[in-house]
């Protein structure tokens, strides 16, 4: 009990002593396998610099069209809200909320949420509702399906092309770094903000 510092196993509850890692290492449970700790993670710097980029794409992906189609003369384009409107006006619109929560209110939160933990953890001190924050980022990670809504596209361009024009808009490559830079930063690498800021969290 007075080894605050012990690792538990998420997977099979294994208790083990941290040990100091170098980049590229990897520590593994004896028992069941699983990641316990990975070495050379990112600086919270780095992590804030890699959020506020993740806003800025986010508007991006936003903002331009994700792909245009056209045919004959006749074209057409659409951006990731305007195909969440178009799913709501169809008999499927249920669909519609589940594609805005996943593809654009989930990851925005996200980031929001990142900004905002990391700027005050950057200058050592817990943003206010610092708990609450940690914990909505786990829950909202599982909600948050760029790479899902990257693949449809994907799979839609590939589709489409056979029969109509079809060319991939500045939407869907700021959608493309989007998902990556989500992946990077909102992963368990965030955890450590407890234990970094471990004495002044309220
Ligand atoms: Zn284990």
């Amino acid at each position: 009990m007075n080894k605050p510092d012990w690792i538990i196993c998420e997977h099979c509850d294994s208790v083990y002593q941290p040990t100091p890692l170098v980049r590229g290492q990897k520590a593994f449970c004896l028992r069941c396998g699983a990641v316990l700790d990975r070495g050379g993670q990112l600086s919270t710097q780095q992590l804030l610099a890699l959020s506020i980029c993740a806003a800025i794409v986010f508007c991006f992906a936003n903002a331009f069209p994700v792909m245009s189609i056209s045919l004959q003369g006749l074209g057409n384009e659409a951006t990731l809200w305007q195909s969440v409107e178009a799913l709501a006006q169809g008999r499927i619109s249920v669909i519609a909320a589940v594609a805005g929560l996943t593809i654009i209110l989930a990851p925005m939160l996200q980031i929001i949420l990142l900004c905002w933990v990391l700027s005050f953890a950057v200058a050592g001190v817990a943003a206010p509702g610092f708990k609450a924050c940690m914990r909505a980022l786990e829950h909202l990670r599982p909600w948050s399906m760029l790479e899902v809504c990257l693949l449809g596209i994907l799979v839609a361009i590939i589709k489409l092309g056979g029969m109509l024009d079809v060319h991939p808009g500045l939407g869907l490559w700021a959608l493309a770094m989007l998902t990556v830079l989500i992946i990077i930063i909102s992963g368990k690498g965030i955890r450590r903000l407890w234990h970094d800021l471990e004495g002044v969290i309220p």
